[in-house]
């Protein structure tokens, strides 16, 4: 009879602690920095959301992952009554793209072509209001929207961390947010599935480094607001750390080995190298075809 009790007692616990669950409405809360005076970094719940606020309307940059549009928009109303008017996606992932589906229906969605093609394979883009979430606009190399101070332009530097990886340049404030190009200091994910490469990753940082100009402030795909120095930087870093890794496969170093063995300049201690061991799968399996 007590074991009973004591059984029924947890079911209805459990239950309650289910229906309090269910019944709270859960919050996304984003957290709003400002970068320029209307230029602000929203974090949380993925990518680092860039909202640019021009002349005509608010330009987004990423849009985190699913379930995050309110928690956006509801810092942009915070400081600005205009309504966003275009979202620019940086890459492919859910962690970029996944709230696109929760902006308002008039909003347009720009991307570089081969990330468009990455979010058709998506299920979240393939339900009938999914669709119109997709990239309207894309571009190949580069591409220039609005004027003036308002003036954003689009770069394609070649394959990375995915193989459609935008850096967006607000030339009139000194800005780029690199999307995943460059998320933080660290071994980065090499998305292969979606056109990624190990090999071609550096060249692309260095096209972009030297194709770039007059860019002051980097805002990360993951990590805090830093400066164009840590860009180049970060182009470097993966300079070295690809080249590591080749020579370790010219010397017929085992994937293991060359993992085990990477040693890389000082200055570079404070990369996170997690991804160390995955990033040398990828880079040999491309040097073996
Ligand atoms: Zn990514």
């Amino acid at each position: 009879m007590k074991r009973f009790s004591l059984l029924a007692g947890l079911l209805v616990v459990g239950a309650l602690s289910l229906w309090a669950t269910r019944g709270r409405t859960q919050q996304n809360v984003a957290q709003m920095e400002k970068v320029r005076d209307n230029l602000y970094v929203l974090t949380g719940g993925g990518g680092n959301t860039a909202v640019f606020i021009t002349q005509t309307g608010v330009v987004v940059v990423d849009t985190k992952v699913r379930g995050w549009g309110n928690a956006i928009l509801d810092k942009i109303k915070a400081v600005t009554d205009k309504p966003v008017t275009t979202i620019i996606n940086t890459h492919t992932h859910g962690d970029h793209v996944g709230s696109n589906p929760e902006f308002p229906a008039t909003v347009e969605v720009i991307a570089h072509e081969n990330c468009k093609a990455s979010m058709e394979k998506m299920p979240l883009f393939q339900t009938e209001e999914g669709k119109r979430f997709l990239p309207h606009k894309t571009y190949r190399d580069k591409m220039s929207l609005l004027s003036g101070n308002d003036r954003i332009d689009l770069y394609y530097f070649g394959r990375g961390h995915t193989g459609g990886d935008t850096i967006v340049v607000f030339p009139a404030l000194k800005v780029a947010h690199t999307g995943d190009l460059f998320a933080s200091k660290g071994a980065p994910i090499v998305d292969v599935n979606n056109g990624g490469s190990g090999v071609e990753y550096p060249q692309t940082l260095r096209k972009a480094v030297t194709g770039i100009h007059g860019v002051e402030t980097v805002i990360p795909g993951h990590s805090a607001v830093t400066d164009w120095k840590a860009f180049e930087e970060y182009s470097e870093f993966m300079r070295d750390f690809v080249a590591a890794v080749e020579q370790a496969y010219k010397d017929g170093k085992t994937p293991e080995q060359a993992a085990e063995s990477l040693k890389l300049p000082d200055k570079y201690q404070g990369y996170n190298m997690g991804r160390a061991r995955a990033n040398v799968m990828v880079i040999y399996n491309e040097l073996k075809r």
